[in-house]
């Protein structure tokens, strides 16, 4: 038994562009692949994020950059097989409350508290995110899952993979805007896979943490090549290593590009 067998439709809530194919992108092309309808919620179009160098880096803080990343995740979202009437802005009809004027939520950035845990960034815009009360957040969520009814929604583990606050606050709110409205919820379970882990490491890191709650892998690596043309399509937020297998973002990090994805209902 699969958590994904029978379920038709589900809605995935990030909080960037680019965190739908940096954390999920193969998770969305193995759905695609066995015909379960995708949506997307991104909760902020990425504003705040530095600007990989080179062409790009002059959009670094300006309006354009905002259109670019949209551009970005369009581009994202068709490569692994989601439908231009699939994805969403959070703030947006359907993604927005009723009898409240539709919005946009701006990325509330983030500094490194140590590497790999990320915490608030020091002047958080008025807008931002975090700013915006739980409860509005949450109801703009609900709306959206009311209108889909998606079998499963699917977001970030509570501490939003590695502590951006952003992804943090749309745990909480895919999380309770699945709760007010009956649907099923499961979180991203992901482990750092460096170069010296197999497929088998994964999954004995899952085990471990068996028992009420055990996460399910998904072995995606057949998947590689369609989450790599996703990847390089955010072209202003990462380079995608040559030599494979590696993103590099635009503050230098690199990662592995992830292929095993475990997920745990909660
Ligand atoms: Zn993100």
């Amino acid at each position: 038994m699969s958590l994904l067998d029978g379920v038709p439709t589900v809605l995935f809530v990030h909080a960037h562009p680019d965190d739908e194919t940096i954390a999920t992108g193969a998770l969305i092309a193995e759905m695609a692949a066995r015909g379960i309808r995708v949506s997307l919620l991104t909760a902020t179009r990425g504003e705040q994020g530095e600007v990989v160098r080179g062409p790009l880096s002059v959009l670094e803080g300006t309006d354009a950059l905002t259109r670019e990343r949209e551009r970005e995740l369009a581009c994202a979202a068709a490569a692994l097989g989601i439908g231009f009437a699939d994805r969403f802005w959070l703030g947006t009809p359907p993604a927005r409350a009723a009898g409240l004027a539709p919005r946009a939520y701006r990325d509330s950035g983030m500094t490194w508290i140590r590497p790999g845990l990320a915490g608030p960034a020091d002047d958080i815009d008025g807008d931002a995110l975090v700013r915006a009360p739980l409860a509005e957040v949450t109801a703009d969520v609900a709306a959206l899952i009311g209108q889909l009814r998606p079998a499963l929604v699917i977001s970030y583990d509570n501490g939003g993979g590695y502590g951006h606050p952003d992804h943090v606050r749309m745990h909480e709110a895919a999380l309770a805007g699945s709760r007010a409205t009956g649907v099923a919820f499961a979180e991203v379970v992901q482990v750092k896979v460096d170069g010296a882990t197999s497929g088998a490491g994964v999954a004995g890191v899952a085990g471990a943490g068996a028992g009420a709650g055990a996460a399910e892998w998904f072995d995606l690596s057949a998947h590689l090549a369609t989450v790599t043309a996703a990847l390089r399509c955010h072209a202003s937020q990462l380079t995608v290593d040559e030599g494979g297998g590696h993103i590099v973002h635009s503050g230098g990090q690199r990662e592995p590009i992830i292929t095993a994805v475990g997920l745990r209902l909660l």
